[in-house]
């Protein structure tokens, strides 16, 4: 087993961590696949509204790489088509049926994996559609079925603040998690199944033979970008892959019942939830179906899905996309702070030790409030101090700025893994790291068109 240990990073105190405990929720009457969600995929659509589709019918193809399949989380009516700005397709809405039918796939025995080769197998999970859950390093980018990863990565748990546990996704699914690590063991050169050593000593104990690097560290130590480079530095260099604990369970499901996964478990945080737990649904279930279990509060939040530092806001009609396992409620908190620069700050959240609140040892609330607006970079050095992957970041933003690519790529624009803590520290406001996503989206289109 192999020990890292990260030192940047930071692991901010807040209220509303979800329980462990899990609560089943009945079944939705509508969910949603989210297409704007998968990276770098231009959508193609193979349905129409009013068409009906099963459980693990296609529903649309990338249009670059048609092979990849995005399939139906349910079965029912195409009731809704919804197109964001310049036609991109944002979501497609599915009315369950009272009885849903399903589309049947090869189920795969135990002994059928001992005998079949990487290429077929392959082809099972791009025929199920799970293949979207493969991502490649370093654009996160879907897996391309060409290639064989040195490295697979398989990332436990995030430490994000109110992201799922290990102990509540794994809870009754542990046989079919070792199952779904004995196909990853096929695909990959090397398998790497990481946990974060401090928090889960769950995940160290029940799955022993199975997790064979631990990371310690604050967030975001356990992204796969962040042990990549890490490991990197040791000498372990190549193409790598990575998928997260979750996923496995639905790689498990499709394989060995031959059916798409209808259902997945989500951590509920935030201080806008009055019980903060897990819930266990169905794949891409509505945001309020969501909601409604854990005692929303009254007021204007904000629901974001995908993680504190790294989601989306979800809106209040919106729904949870494939990659998204947690679902955060927070005030919006734009009311305005009467002499909010005198105030002691006795329960504001900072990473600097400016206010008062550094000195209680309490978990702390948190908003959308940026308390601010951009203004220009006063070289703190804060977002540096935090960066995972040793970047540069005020640096790195303004050979950006300068369109000094080469110099941008020097600094590390690669290794950055968006894990959105320079933003979030920055006493400027300035959104580094989204400014690092559109300059490594651009990267990626100008790589793919010259291939
Ligand atoms: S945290 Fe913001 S202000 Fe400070 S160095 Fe980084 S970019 Fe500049
Ligand atoms: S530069 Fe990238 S990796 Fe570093 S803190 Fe910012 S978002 Fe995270």
């Amino acid at each position: 087993m192999k020990t890292l240990f990260i030192p940047n990073g930071h692991n901010p105190d807040l209220r509303g961590n979800p329980e462990a405990s899990i609560i089943h929720l009945p079944r939705p009457s509508s969910l949603a696949v989210v297409p704007s969600a998968f990276p770098f995929v231009k959508p193609r659509l193979q349905v129409k509204e009013g068409d009906r589709v099963s459980l693990g019918s296609p529903l649309f193809e990338d249009k670059r790489r048609p092979e990849l399949r995005f399939l139906s989380p349910g079965g029912g009516i195409i009731e809704n088509i919804i197109f964001g700005p310049r036609r991109i397709v944002t979501a497609i809405i599915i009315r369950l049926d009272e009885k849903e039918e399903r589309e049947f796939f090869q189920p795969l025995e135990n002994e059928d994996l001992e005998t079949m080769d990487r290429e077929e197998l392959m082809q099972h999970l791009v025929k199920g559609g799970l293949w979207p859950l493969f991502r490649s390093l370093p654009f996160r980018a879907i897996a391309d079925t060409k290639e064989l990863p040195d490295t697979l990565y398989v990332r436990m748990d995030s430490h994000q603040p109110f992201s799922a546990l290990p102990e509540a996704y794994l809870q009754g699914h542990l046989e079919a998690f070792r199952f779904g690590i004995r196909v990853l063991k096929k695909l990959a050169g090397q398998l790497a199944v990481y946990t974060c050593a401090e928090q889960h000593s769950f995940v160290l104990n029940e799955c022993q033979g199975v997790v064979n690097h631990t990371v310690f560290g604050r967030y975001p130590a356990q992204d796969p970008g962040v042990v990549h480079y890490h490991l990197r530095k040791k000498g372990n260099t190549g193409k790598a892959w990575f998928i997260t604990g979750e996923d496995v369970l639905l790689i498990a499901h499709l394989l060995e019942t031959g059916t798409y996964p209808g259902e997945r478990t989500y951590a509920m945080g935030g201080t806008g939830l009055a019980s903060p737990c897990h819930v266990r649904t169905r794949f891409g279930a509505p945001v309020s179906h969501l909601i409604e279990a854990c005692d929303p509060l009254e007021g204007n939040f904000r629901n974001i899905a995908g993680g504190l530092f790294r989601g989306r806001n979800a809106g209040q009609e919106g729904f949870m996309s494939m990659y998204e396992t947690s679902l955060t409620r927070i005030p919006e908190g734009k009311e305005k702070e009467y002499f909010g620069f005198m105030r002691p700050g006795l329960s504001k959240n900072s990473v600097s030790r400016t206010f008062l609140s550094a000195l209680f040892n309490r978990p702390a609330k948190v908003d959308c409030n940026t308390h601010g607006e951009e203004r220009a970079c006063i070289n703190c050095g804060t977002c540096t101090r935090l960066c995972p992957v040793e970047m540069l970041p005020q640096f790195t933003m303004k050979a950006l700025h300068a369109d000094a690519i080469e110099e941008a790529l020097a600094h590390g624009l690669l290794d950055c893994v968006q894990c959105g803590l320079c933003a979030y520290a920055c006493p400027s406001k300035i959104d580094l790291s989204g400014i690092f996503g559109s300059a490594r989206e651009k990267l990626y289109q100008e790589q793919q068109k010259g291939a």
